[in-house]
C-alpha cells in the first residue's frame, strides 16, 4: 500500500515538526531528488506495511498573499492528484482568516480530507471537543484526529489510520 499526502494547514500549526518526527532527516535526502511533477517531495515514510509520500501544495500556505486564478488552480489540482490530504489546524488558535482559505479551497474535493488538531498537549481535553464541533460543519472531514505532533501522542494512531485510505 502506497500513497501520496499532502498536508497542508496555515504557518506554524506543526507540518514540519510533525513530518520530522515521522520523517526526521531523510527529508533532506528526499528533497535533493529530482522530481517528476510540480508538487515537491517533502519526505517518504516507509513503514511495515505501507509507503506514505508527503508532498508540498503549492500556493496553499500563503493565504494572506492574493492568489492568482492559476494558483488556485494549481492547488486544487493537486488536491485531487493525491490519495490523502491532511489539513492540520493549531488547538491553541481559533479558527481564523488562514484556516477559511484552505477550507474554501477544500470544498468539493472528492479526496479524503482528515482534520489533524495538532498541540493539544498545550490544551485542556474538553477543548478539543469544542474544537472538533467548530470544525466538523466547515467540511465532511473523513477523520479527526487529534495530535501532539511535538510529544508525539496519538500520532501512531494517525499513521494506522492514513493507512487504511491507501
Ligand atoms: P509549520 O509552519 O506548520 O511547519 O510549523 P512548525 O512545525 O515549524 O512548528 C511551529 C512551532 O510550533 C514550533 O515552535 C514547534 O516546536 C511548535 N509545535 C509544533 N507542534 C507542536 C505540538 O504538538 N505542541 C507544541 N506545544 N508545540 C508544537
Ligand atoms: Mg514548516
Amino acid at each position: 500500500k502506497s500513497g501520496f499526502i499532502s498536508i497542508i494547514g496555515r504557518p506554524n500549526v506543526g507540518k514540519s515538526t510533525f513530518l520530522n518526527r515521522v520523517i526526521g532527516q531523510k527529508i533532506a535526502i528526499m528533497s535533493d531528488k529530482p522530481q517528476t511533477t510540480r508538487n515537491k517531495i517533502q519526505g517518504v515514510l516507509t513503514r511495515e506495511h505501507s509507503q506514505m509520500i508527503f508532498i508540498d501544495t503549492p500556493g496553499i500556505h500563503k493565504p494572506k498573499h492574493k492568489l492568482g486564478e492559476f494558483m488556485i488552480k494549481v492547488s486544487k489540482d493537486t488536491l485531487r492528484e493525491v490519495d490523502l490530504i491532511m489539513f492540520m489546524v493549531n488547538a491553541e488558535e481559533e479558527l481564523g482568516k488562514g484556516d477559511e482559505f484552505i477550507l474554501e479551497l477544500l470544498q468539493g474535493t472528492e479526496t479524503p480530507v482528515f482534520l489533524i488538531i495538532n498541540k493539544i498537549d498545550q490544551i485542556h481535553p474538553d477543548e478539543i471537543i469544542r474544537i472538533i464541533e467548530t470544525y466538523k460543519e466547515k467540511l465532511p472531514f473523513a477523520e479527526i484526529i487529534p495530535i501532539s505532533a511535538l510529544q508525539g501522542n496519538n500520532v501512531e494512531n494517525l499513521l494506522e489510520t492514513i493507512e487504511k485510505y491507501l
